[in-house]
């Protein structure tokens, strides 16, 4: 059995105030491999007095200082690559395919924010004046489970840029996950207090986090429920506010789109991270005429996907997080049933031989229309939708047609074409043609994906103010 007790504050693995535990469980059979104890308002409270007192040396600090830290933090972390694609395996469910990705985006994350930091002037000058970019503060950064350390070094890797200090607070579903970032963040040395990570729920570490008056500023990743409460709650002390939330992220086929290529793609954009992704592909827009076509190739390669134990090579969708998730996707494929979308594979049949796991299999619903709830609500898990369009503007009408704005997918042929649609989509990124990720770009949601963006110039701005100075 796994224990792990310690929070990390001012440079040091501490025990916490807190004395609750959580119980670490396997989504591959659910049983119990560990427990966790969970960090309380106390321990949040010593965490910001630490970060607070490090800023004040912190803030003062040069570009090069801070790029040589973030340097130190790259290599300790690449040092345990191979041990946060097991543990993230392990404890979360994801894939051996998407957990090696993860590792490296973890670590691209902190190159790029190098890179940024490098081109980027902290002092210039605008009209008469010069203008000084300040690091804004304590930063407070919430990740969820979905891919914790990749999340955390986006976030912290921009901070510690900008020259602000952080209190973070992971998922607690990610502890093993975030126990391995403790230890390479501490053998990395940073100056004590420029990071402090305190395990713990939401509703009381991420709580008092987001409450908290020394904190200046939140970078939030997680759902738009809880990203709506952190909006309000920061507003009383005016907070500067991150927030990527979540998505229902259309993926128009183009009539003239090459099928052989373009379903593969929209299987991957669907079901990457077993579905468990707020970039998922979940609104699959097909020209009318290309619909029966589309179901063959999209059925035969659904039915392909190797589902099951995570860590087996190959393995596509693994279990969903924990049980409640399970038995959300599954309350959501019931409801594409009953609202009478047809099932073209999938569906709520267990799998043979995972029944104690929380395994959901790769689901595709047709017939689907665009108010129905499985197009409507992000259901977080293997579910595709199907939905069809008359023509372009018919296309770009659906795919704007809902509260979220994460990302959007267009396949097609005609650059053209192609570029007139990805202007007029309301989405924070549009893929053509392609899966891919650009860590120096902006990223981030329109509508209710959420507030501001992360990675590269964008991203670093986030944590800092402009300062006019005028003589
Ligand atoms: P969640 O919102 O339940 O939790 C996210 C984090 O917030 C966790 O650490 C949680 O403990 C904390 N939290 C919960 N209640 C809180 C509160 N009252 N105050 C402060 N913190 C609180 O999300 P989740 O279930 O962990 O993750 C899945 C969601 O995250 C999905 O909606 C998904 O779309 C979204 N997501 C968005 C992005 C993006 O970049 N836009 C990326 C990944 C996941």
């Amino acid at each position: 059995m796994i224990t792990l007790n310690k929070v990390y504050i001012d440079g040091a693995f501490v025990t916490p105030h807190g004395t609750d535990t959580f119980d670490l469980i396997s989504p591959v059979d659910n049983t119990i491999s560990g427990t966790v104890t969970l960090g309380d308002e106390e321990d949040v409270r010593l965490a910001v007095a630490a970060a607070k007192r490090a800023f004040t040396t912190f803030s003062k600090t040069t570009k090069e200082e801070r790029i040589a830290i973030l340097q130190k933090m790259h290599d300790a972390i690449a040092a345990r690559r191979q041990e946060f694609i097991q543990v993230m395996v392990e404890e979360y469910g994801g894939t051996l395919q998407f957990c090696t990705r993860s590792a490296d985006y973890a670590l691209d994350n902190i190159t790029s924010a190098i890179n940024t930091l490098w081109q980027y002037d902290l002092v210039r000058v605008v009209g008469q004046s010069q203008v000084q970019m300040t690091p804004v503060g304590v930063a407070g950064i919430i990740t969820p489970w979905n891919s914790s350390n990749g999340f955390i070094t986006g976030k912290l890797s921009a901070a510690i840029a900008a020259g602000c200090t952080a209190v973070i607070k992971p998922s607690e579903m990610s502890a093993r996950q975030t126990q391995l970032m403790m230890e390479c963040l501490h053998e990395a040395a940073l100056p004590a207090g420029v990071v402090n990570i305190v395990n713990g729920l939401g509703a009381v570490v991420g709580a008092e986090i987001v409450a908290h008056p020394d904190i200046a500023k939140i970078s939030f990743t997680g759902s738009t429920v809880v990203g709506k409460y952190i909006a309000r709650e920061a507003a009383g002390t005016l907070k500067r506010i991150t927030l990527e939330l979540g998505g229902k992220s259309p993926n128009i086929l183009l009539d003239d789109a090459d099928l052989n290529t373009a379903v593969p793609m929209a299987v991957a954009a669907a079901f990457m991270n077993s579905g468990q992704a707020c970039i998922a592909g979940t609104r699959l827009l097909v020209h009318e005429s290309k619909v029966e076509e589309v179901e063959v190739l999209l059925k035969a390669a659904v039915e392909q996907i190797k589902t099951g134990r995570s860590a087996e090579d190959g393995t596509v969708v693994g279990p969903m997080v924990n049980r409640k998730q399970y038995e959300r996707v599954r309350a959501y494929i019931k409801s594409g049933i009953e609202e009478g979308a047809t099932l073209l594979t999938g569906g709520l049949e267990s799998m043979q031989g995972l029944e104690e796991g929380n395994f959901v299999r790769p689901t595709v619903f047709t017939n689907v229309t665009n108010n129905m709830r499985i197009a409507r609500e992000e259901i977080f898990g293997p579910v595709l939708c199907v939905i069809t369009y008359k023509d372009d503007d018919d296309a770009i009408a659906i795919a704007n047609d809902t509260t979220y704005g994460l990302q959007a997918y267009v396949n097609g042929k005609d650059k053209q074409r192609i570029v007139n649609i990805a202007r007029q989509l309301n989405a924070g990124r549009v893929m053509i043609n392609c899966l891919k990720h650009d860590p120096e770009a902006p990223f981030g949601g329109f509508k209710q994906s959420g507030i501001g963006r992360e990675f590269g110039i964008f991203g670093l701005e986030s944590y800092l103010e402009p300062k006019t100075i005028l003589e």
